[in-house]
C-alpha cells in the first residue's frame, strides 16, 4: 500500500497573519495528527513560505509552493524558481493547477516545470482533470490521459524521485460538488493505467517498478466529511483539499481519516 498524503492548497486565500495563525493551529493539533503514517503537505502563498516553515519546525508537516517556474533561472520578472523553493527549504510543489492552467498554462508548459521540479528534487504534485463540459461529453479519461501523457513526457524519474498525480476535476473544485468516490477511482486508475502503458516506453523514463512510488490523489470539495470515502477507494492515495484545508480542525480531521485507513 502507498503512503496517503494529504496537501492543503492554501491558494490566494490567506492574508500572512492568517496563514500564520492556521499553521499555529496546525502546530497545536499536530500531536493528533498520524504523522508517521501519512504525509502532510501545506502548500502557502510565496511570500509566507518561510514563515510557514518556522511555524512548523520539527512536525513532519511538509511546506510546499503552489507553483514554480520552468526555467533554471533568468530575465523572468515576477517568476519563482524551483531551485529558489528548494534552497529556502521547500520539499513540495504542486504543478499545473487548473487555476493556473486557466490563465493560459499550457500541457507543454506543465511538462517543464515538471522536470524543473524534478532536477532540484522538489516533489511535484502534477494536477489533471476534465472541465464540465468534457465530463458531459464523456471525453474525461480521454483528456486525463493525455494531460498525464504530456506532463511526463521525456521526463526522467530517477530511483530516488516519487512523484503524486492529483486528480482534480475542474467542475468539482470550489463548488461543493464532487465525483462519486468509485468514480475518483476509476479516473485514478486511468491515471495509473496511463502511467503504466508509458512505463519503459520510448517517450517516458519511468520504469514500471517505479510506478508503485507514484501516488494518484483525489481534489475537488473533498473536506473532512467526505474524506473517508475517497481515502478507502484503492487507488486514491490521498487529497488535495483547497477551502477545507483552510480550516485547522477539517484539515486535522482529514488527516485523521487518511491514518486509519493504513
Ligand atoms: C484545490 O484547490 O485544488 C481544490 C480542490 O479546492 P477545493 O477543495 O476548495 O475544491
Amino acid at each position: 500500500m502507498r503512503k496517503p498524503i494529504i496537501v492543503g492548497n492554501w491558494k490566494m486565500q490567506l492574508g500572512p497573519n492568517e496563514a500564520l495563525k492556521l499553521a499555529s493551529g496546525l502546530r497545536k493539533n499536530a500531536k493528533s495528527m498520524p504523522l508517521k503514517k501519512v504525509d502532510v503537505v501545506v502548500c502557502p502563498e510565496f511570500v509566507t513560505i518561510t514563515d510557514i516553515m518556522d511555524e512548523l519546525e520539527k512536525l513532519d508537516i511538509y511546506v510546499g509552493a503552489q507553483d514554480c517556474d520552468s526555467e533554471y533561472k533568468g530575465a523572468r520578472t515576477g517568476e519563482v524558481s524551483a531551485k529558489s523553493l528548494w534552497e529556502i527549504g521547500c520539499e513540495y510543489v504542486i504543478i499545473g493547477h487548473s487555476e493556473r492552467r486557466a490563465l493560459g498554462e499550457t500541457d507543454k508548459e506543465v511538462n517543464a516545470k515538471l522536470n524543473a521540479a524534478l532536477a532540484v528534487n522538489l516533489l511535484p504534485i502534477v494536477c489533471v482533470g476534465e472541465s464540465q463540459e468534457e465530463r458531459n461529453n464523456g471525453s474525461a479519461e480521454v483528456v486525463v490521459a493525455r494531460q498525464v501523457t504530456d506532463a511526463l513526457k521525456n521526463i526522467h524519474l530517477g530511483p530516488d524521485k516519487e512523484l503524486v498525480i492529483a486528480y482534480e476535476p475542474i467542475w468539482a473544485i470550489g463548488t461543493g460538488k464532487t465525483v462519486e468516490p468509485d468514480e475518483a477511482n476509476h479516473m485514478c486508475q486511468v491515471i495509473r493505467q496511463t502511467l503504466l502503458d508509458a512505463a519503459d516506453g520510448n517517450d517516458s523514463y519511468i520504469k514500471k517498478d517505479q510506478l508503485e512510488k507514484i501516488r494518484t490523489i483525489y481534489g475537488g470539495s473533498a473536506n473532512n466529511k467526505n474524506a473517508a470515502s475517497f481515502l478507502e477507494q484503492e487507488a486514491v492515495d490521498g487529497l488535495l483539499p483547497g477551502g477545507a484545508s483552510l480550516k485547522v480542525d477539517s484539515f486535522t480531521k482529514m488527516v485523521q481519516a487518511a491514518g486509519e485507513i493504513v
